[in-house]
């Protein structure tokens, strides 16, 4: 495989560095250094900035306002972002549910939702969890009942993430019960505001809200909503897994923490001794390194491979297993680093302006409730038990 980065590639990169420093604002790049969440406001910002480049939607075709970059641009821009702590945009409508409108949507939907995703207008969320339906996603219950010019829904999703601000829901509903439980399931798209959804908190361990129930209750979807065939839903699900756990390894972003990690090695905390002292801490900084690089270059073979046109295999699952995993790592090591300063209960530690009552260098105001925050990465995308199924049965032809 060539890994080598060729002349074009290189201006490519300056070109997004040079963006990147001009346009983020400097508030923004500094609360993701800090591992801080960011306002809804924050995010939309950088999102219309990058719109205003072209460049908000890496993944689509050029014909839909997709930028038509290569497989290796696209590697070089994610790599500038996580390197410049640049948030990403949020997946859930440029990474999600766009592809799914690209390739089952019809000419009508693709013009209504489309611009609105690329200008930010519309937030959208996530609704396929439901208590009892996560990893048997197939046993879903939220029930659409068909009436003459659309459907009635109720039931309940749950962990919806940013539910809160959301305009727009794409959702799974049961639209058949009389046949095997993949085949009477329909995808289709909900509006927020529609009478008959409520969106309620759920706190986690961190203290922070980024997860909700959402709780339909006869909640009318005309049937302009419903994407593809009825029943055919199981089929658009599997697409939009697909692209959801491709883009979850977040090898950029583990590096720059990885180097925080090492930056904080150097300090002197303790008198005149540094962590960089500490055998035991260093052989786990090296080890996750090591692991880390190797992942880099099973994501490197990856995108190699996709120039020369091979279809991705099991790599889909191996990346999201030791991605997810090296990020709770790094966690564990700046929880470590931290000390007695990582309070086990700190609830807006992650929250701009709530630092004043905290103790502590900067770099460890947020370690725990990022180290509880972290959990979630083996667990959502198709929990990593899940993603191990898959590799047996994909490589062991179980
Ligand atoms: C922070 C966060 C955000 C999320 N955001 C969203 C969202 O926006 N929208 C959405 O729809 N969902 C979202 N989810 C839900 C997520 O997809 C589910 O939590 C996940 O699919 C696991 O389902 P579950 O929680 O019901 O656990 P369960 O499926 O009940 O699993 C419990 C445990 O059993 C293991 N397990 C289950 N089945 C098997 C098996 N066959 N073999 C081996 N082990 C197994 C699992 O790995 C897990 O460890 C989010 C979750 C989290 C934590």
């Amino acid at each position: 495989m060539n890994l080598e980065f060729n002349e074009e590639d290189l201006k490519f990169k300056a070109e997004v560095k040079s963006f990147i420093s001009k346009n983020l604002d400097k508030n923004t790049q500094s609360k993701m250094d800090n591992g801080h969440h960011l306002s809804k406001e924050e995010l939309v910002a950088w999102q219309k900035q990058l719109n205003n480049k072209g460049w908000m939607a890496p993944n689509w075709p050029k014909e839909y306002g997709g930028t038509g970059w290569s497989v290796t641009q696209r590697y070089i821009f994610d790599e500038e972002c996580g390197a410049a702590s640049a948030p990403s945009a949020l997946p859930f409508g440029v990474t999600m549910v766009a592809p799914v409108i690209i390739k089952f949507g019809t000419q009508e939907q693709k013009e209504v939702y489309l611009p609105k995703i690329l200008s930010s207008e519309h937030w959208w969320c996530q609704g396929y969890s439901e208590p009892g339906s996560g990893s048997d996603l197939a046993s879903l219950s939220t029930k659409a009942e068909k009436t003459e010019d659309g459907y009635i829904i109720n039931g309940t999703k749950t962990w919806t993430t940013f539910a809160q601000y959301a305009d727009m829901m794409f959702l799974l509903v049961r639209t058949n019960t009389d046949c095997k439980p993949q085949e009477g399931i329909s995808f289709m798209l909900l509006n927020m505001k529609s009478p008959g959804v409520s969106v309620k908190p759920i706190i986690t361990l961190d203290g922070g809200h980024e997860v909700n129930m959402v709780y339909l209750e006869n909640v009318k979807v005309p049937r302009e909503n419903l994407i593809f065939e009825e029943n055919k839903g199981w089929t658009v699900a599997k697409y939009l897994l697909g692209h959801e756990r491709t883009s979850i390894a977040a090898v950029s972003r583990s590096k720059k923490a990885l180097a925080k990690v090492k930056k904080i090695a150097n300090l002197n905390i303790n008198g005149d001794k540094s962590l960089r002292d500490d055998n035991r801490f260093m052989d786990k900084v090296t080890k996750c390194d090591v692991r880390l690089q190797a992942l880099e270059y099973a994501e490197l073979k990856g995108i190699s491979d996709d120039v020369k046109g091979i279809a991705p295999g099991p790599e889909a699952s191996m990346l999201k297993i030791r991605g997810s995993e090296i990020q709770q790592e790094i966690t564990e090591l700046v929880l470590e680093a931290s000390g007695y300063y990582a309070y086990a209960y700190q609830p807006n530690a992650m929250d701009m302006g709530n630092n004043e009552a905290l103790i502590g260098p900067d770099w460890s105001s947020a370690a725990a409730p990022k180290y509880f925050n972290t959990r979630k990465t083996t667990i959502y995308g198709g929990s990593n038990e899940i993603q191990k199924n898959i590799l047996a049965k994909m490589l062991l032809e179980l």
